[in-house]
């Protein structure tokens, strides 16, 4: 599981500069979806080779007592717990205030580890910096600038190296063990998961259920179907019982995040007897935002009046327009009806994630598109598509080189998304078109 970190600190010490710096790079996949949901204070990050999580508990107002400050910091503490590691932001160019000092003494009683860290320190001496905030009783404090970037790669290397010392997991250990395709079943509480992987595990054989390395409270669910391997990851507000699995009340977005980034796959899981909720669209929001393959799966189809068939399918389409990419499949986890052809879409989605796509096939589709249908002239000039290579995969990155691309218009990048999805058989994983301007 990737590390979580957790941003804490009061209004305008540098959190979401701080944020944005260290989930930037997946910026780019979404930024041109409409209808979006975006919750920007979870994220993805890497610095070198290590990805983690990012939580900006933006807004923290640990004295409110009701209203919406009180409800979020009642979201803060819950990020805070779940954290592996907890990053305290101060000022550094206001020094020391009094709710510094009611943050640190709420983080001392949430017994998760702290690193106390001095911002906007940009082109200030260390010691003249630092001297206010030894009297928090955090330690030696680590100073950076969000804004320019000083000491931001330093101080993510040390909150995992603290995250990692408290959780000695063995992670060469836990790649050893084949777990097929990796599943994340997500979805808002009761909308029917743990039935859903009851199911699932019940009619087919369970390979496993103590797999090494899950020492903490993470439950993984292997099994196969038609003899093919799956691993539910860490499903949250899921929780075993001896052989069956049941829900727990109460929803956590770490986990959510977690298993989602975890995931290969992800199953977002809605409940048609109810009206898609902001919450459901918040939950896709994430998936959309870490690239992974989706496959939408609308629960408790069974018993419905068609009416109510017909309802539920316009809200999905107008609320959650932005997972177009991903198929639909209408189920009953309780019927067991219309498993089979979701467990399709999710090995189809799987596929066109992890497509292995040659410069030559794709310099061909993209010839044929182009021959299909020319990109407008801008003024007097005429873009010119020469050839693309793939640039990444999970989710698949085709890089598209010529020249003047910047006068490429956005319907065109969109016919020629179609048109890769079409020839390659992308279905149900997001696809990112870069155009690159030689010169
Ligand atoms: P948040 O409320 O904690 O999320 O704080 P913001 O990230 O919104 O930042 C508050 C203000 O501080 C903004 O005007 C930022 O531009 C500024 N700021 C953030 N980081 C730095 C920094 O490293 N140096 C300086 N000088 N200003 C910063
Ligand atoms: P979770 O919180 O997402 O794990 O949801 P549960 O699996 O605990 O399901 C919540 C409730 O919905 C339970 O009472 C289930 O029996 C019911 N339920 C789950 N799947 C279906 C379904 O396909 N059809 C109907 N009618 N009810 C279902």
């Amino acid at each position: 599981m990737k590390p979580v970190i957790a941003l804490v600190g009061r209004p305008n010490v540098g959190k979401s500069t701080l944020f944005n710096r260290l989930t930037r790079s997946r910026d780019a996949l979404v930024a041109d979806l409409p209808g979006l949901t975006r919750d920007r204070h979870y994220g993805e990050g890497r610095v070198g080779e290590r990805p983690f999580l990012v939580i900006d508990t933006g807004g923290f107002e640990p004295v409110a007592k009701e209203g919406i400050l009180h409800q979020m910091a009642k979201q803060t503490k819950q990020a805070v717990a779940e954290a592996d590691i907890v990053v305290f932001l101060v000022d550094g160019r206001q020094g020391l205030t009094p709710h510094d000092k009611t943050i640190t003494d709420f983080l001392r009683k949430s017994g998760r580890p702290v690193i106390l860290v001095v911002n906007k320190a940009e082109g200030m001496r260390y010691n003249a910096v630092v001297a206010d905030f030894y009297e928090l009783g955090l330690g030696e404090p680590a100073v950076i600038s969000s804004a320019h970037g000083d000491g931001v790669n330093d101080l993510v290397d040390l909150a995992l190296d603290t995250a990692f010392e408290k959780r000695p997991e063995d992670p060469e250990e836990l790649e050893k063990v084949d777990r097929g395709v990796k599943i994340a079943l997500v979805g808002r509480p009761n909308v029917g998961k743990s039935t859903l992987i009851n199911t699932l595990v019940g009619e087919e054989r369970v390979i496993a259920f103590d797999m090494p390395g899950t020492t903490r409270d993470s439950i993984e669910i292997p099994f196969e179907r038609e003899g093919k391997k799956y691993t539910l990851i860490d499903t949250a507000g899921i929780r075993r019982r001896g052989k069956v699995f049941e829900a727990i009340e109460k929803f956590s977005v770490v986990k959510t995040l977690q298993s989602i980034s975890e995931a290969n796959v992800v199953v977002l899981m809605l409940d048609a007897q109810q009206d898609i909720s902001e919450q459901d669209a918040h939950i896709a929001g994430f998936v959309l935002e870490t690239g992974r393959a989706l496959v939408i799966a609308v629960n408790k189809w069974d018993g419905l009046e068609s009416w109510r068939r017909d309802e539920i399918k316009i809200d999905i389409d107008r609320k959650l327009d932005f997972l177009g990419f991903a198929k639909m499949h209408f189920i009953s986890a309780l019927k067991a009806q219309g498993i089979g052809p979701l467990m399709k879409s999710l090995d189809q989605a799987y596929a066109a994630a992890f497509a292995d796509l040659s410069t030559p096939k794709l310099t061909r589709a993209l010839i044929e598109a182009v021959e299909k249908q020319e990109p407008r002239r801008k003024g007097s000039i005429r873009p010119k598509l020469r050839y693309a290579h793939q640039g990444g995969m999970n989710p698949p990155v085709i890089v598209i080189h010529g020249n003047a691309l910047d006068a490429i218009a956005e319907p065109y990048k969109r016919y020629l998304e179609k048109h890769f999805r079409e020839t390659f058989n992308l279905v149900g994983t997001p696809l990112r078109i870069e155009l690159r301007t030689g010169k």
